[in-house]
């Protein structure tokens, strides 16, 4: 059996949420959390930890001068795959002109999730 103490973040309140773990690593109980989205925020973050990706990727040809392009997934990814995907956007390039919510990515690093932009740029 196993304990891990964890803060949700899910609203601003912070509460400390306290998960115990089987020894197959289930979780067998949540306790702290004062609603259910902390309850579900913590059973998620021990087991399958997601991360919405931001970063910027580099826009070329823009008439505004723009060199970078702020960029999002559309939902989170697992945790793990954040530096394999910072890895695939290296060295890729938008061509400008681009609207805030164009899907740059279809099916990014897990199937259903899309890279999005988060500016115009034209
Ligand atoms: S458990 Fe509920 S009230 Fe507490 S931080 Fe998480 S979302 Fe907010």
């Amino acid at each position: 059996m196993e304990t891990r103490e964890l803060t949700c973040v899910v609203c601003p309140a912070g509460c400390r949420v306290t998960v115990t773990l089987d020894d197959a690593g289930n979780v067998t109980s949540v306790t702290g959390h004062t609603c259910a989205r902390g309850k579900t925020y913590a059973e998620s973050e021990i087991t399958h930890p997601v991360r919405t990706l931001t970063t910027t990727v580099s826009i070329a040809d823009s008439a505004d001068g723009a060199h970078m392009l702020p960029v999002k997934t559309n939902k989170p990814i697992s945790r793990e795959l954040l530096f394999d995907a910072m890895r695939q956007l290296k060295g890729y390039v938008v061509a400008a002109p681009v609207k805030t919510g164009d899907v740059l990515i279809h099916d990014f690093m897990e199937p259903g999730v899309d890279l999005v932009a988060c500016k115009t740029i034209v």
